[in-house]
């Protein structure tokens, strides 16, 4: 039986794309070849290519507007220090909103002045900060959509002058956004796109090839572009079942439609985490993320039979992340309503039980 996957990651993908890409790797397009045995110089694999790019930039909105899709290798880590390299030439500003910012915020101070903009650190990063000053004549601000441990989310983009850059790993393609004010989006694939293997990174062609230092050619922004997003072999498997994905979000209705369906399902469990008085939430009530809630037991002598109750009802991956512990229900694009309502039943059984 097909499980309820709650987990934070790597993925989670709708079962027809599953099918499609396990079909893909016996036989591609009836050639009597693997989509991961073509030369990935064939017409078959460029026309993946340039689909897979350019079907996320029509569903970001960001066709016809300066914008390049990158499909990269090294995840997002490897964009903590790729968009450094590329764009920090004297000073950036972070927001730090948890553990995947302070990574990003090591990496750029390699290349340069940071200054940390705003923090939740003291609390844990239960909250996004809000009403803080953003300092004048930065390279780039830098911050990260959704944080994906803590279960919050940023809802108000930070405004100013200076080119806004945001690690969207855990929520790209989940909400409606004025994607147009992001100078760079990056987003490791794993979670709303594709099996782990490549990260999305959607550039505005503009920002690029104003700093002074040499950037070898893999970290190379402008080489990546040049040569359409096949520098060196890009992971095939990785980019084909993206564009899969991609192409049924689009089918599905696009961004538009998976918000509604986004929302429908974090309205659903953060109302029993709320009206459940053996539940108690983790993050802050508005900033709280569409797709991590995270919440906890309030008494923890229960963990046994909740465990085993979800369990039982073939729930996956529910048990938080050991910086916040509890639990936390990852609710990705492919997962559906039946599947948040089946966990919310486990939760309101066991309040029944209690
Ligand atoms: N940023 C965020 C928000 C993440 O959730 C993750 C991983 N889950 C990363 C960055 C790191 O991604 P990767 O493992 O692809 O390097």
């Amino acid at each position: 039986m097909k499980k309820h996957n709650f987990s934070a990651g790597p993925c989670i993908l709708p079962q027809e794309v599953f099918k499609e890409a396990s079909e893909a790797i016996l036989n591609y397009n009836d050639s009597g070849l693997s989509i991961i045995e073509i030369s990935h110089r064939s017409k078959d694999f460029v026309d993946v290519m340039e689909e897979a790019r350019s079907l996320a930039l029509e569903l970001l909105g960001l066709e016809g507007k300066g914008y390049k899709a990158l499909f990269l290798q090294g995840g997002a880590s490897m964009q903590f220090l790729s968009v450094a390299y590329n764009l920090l030439q004297s000073k950036a500003g972070y927001i730090n909103t948890g553990s995947w910012s302070d990574k990003a915020i090591k990496e750029a101070k390699l290349f340069g002045e940071v200054v940390e903009i705003a923090s939740s650190k003291d609390a844990n990063f239960n909250y996004i900060p809000k009403g803080y000053t953003i300092p004048k004549n930065l390279d780039y601000i830098h911050c990260t959509s959704n944080n994906t441990i803590f279960g919050t989310q940023i809802k108000d983009f930070p405004v100013s002058e200076a080119p806004l850059i945001c690690d969207m790993s855990s929520d790209i393609f989940s909400r409606q956004l004025d994607f147009s004010k992001f100078s760079l989006i990056y987003a490791g694939a794993q979670k709303n796109m594709g099996p782990a293997g490549t990260t999305l990174v959607v550039i505005k062609e503009d920002i690029l090839g104003k700093i002074e230092r040499q950037i070898p050619s893999m970290l190379d922004y402008k080489v990546h572009i040049s040569k359409g997003s096949m520098f060196n072999t890009p992971p095939v498997f990785a980019v084909y079942t993206s564009m899969l994905t991609l192409k049924w979000l689009k089918k599905f209705g696009g961004v538009e439609a998976i918000e509604e369906r986004n929302e429908k399902k974090a309205k659903l469990i953060y109302s029993e985490v709320d009206l459940n008085p053996l539940f108690k939430g983790f993050a802050v009530k508005e900033d709280r993320s569409t797709m991590n809630a995270t919440f906890t037991l309030i008494n923890e002598d229960l963990k046994e039979t909740f465990d085993a109750m979800c369990t039982e009802a073939g729930i996956n991956g529910v048990n938080g992340h050991r910086s916040v512990g509890g639990y936390r229900a990852s609710m990705y694009n492919a997962m559906t309503l039946e599947s948040v309502a089946t966990l919310v039943d486990v939760m309101s059984d066991l309040e029944r039980k209690a």
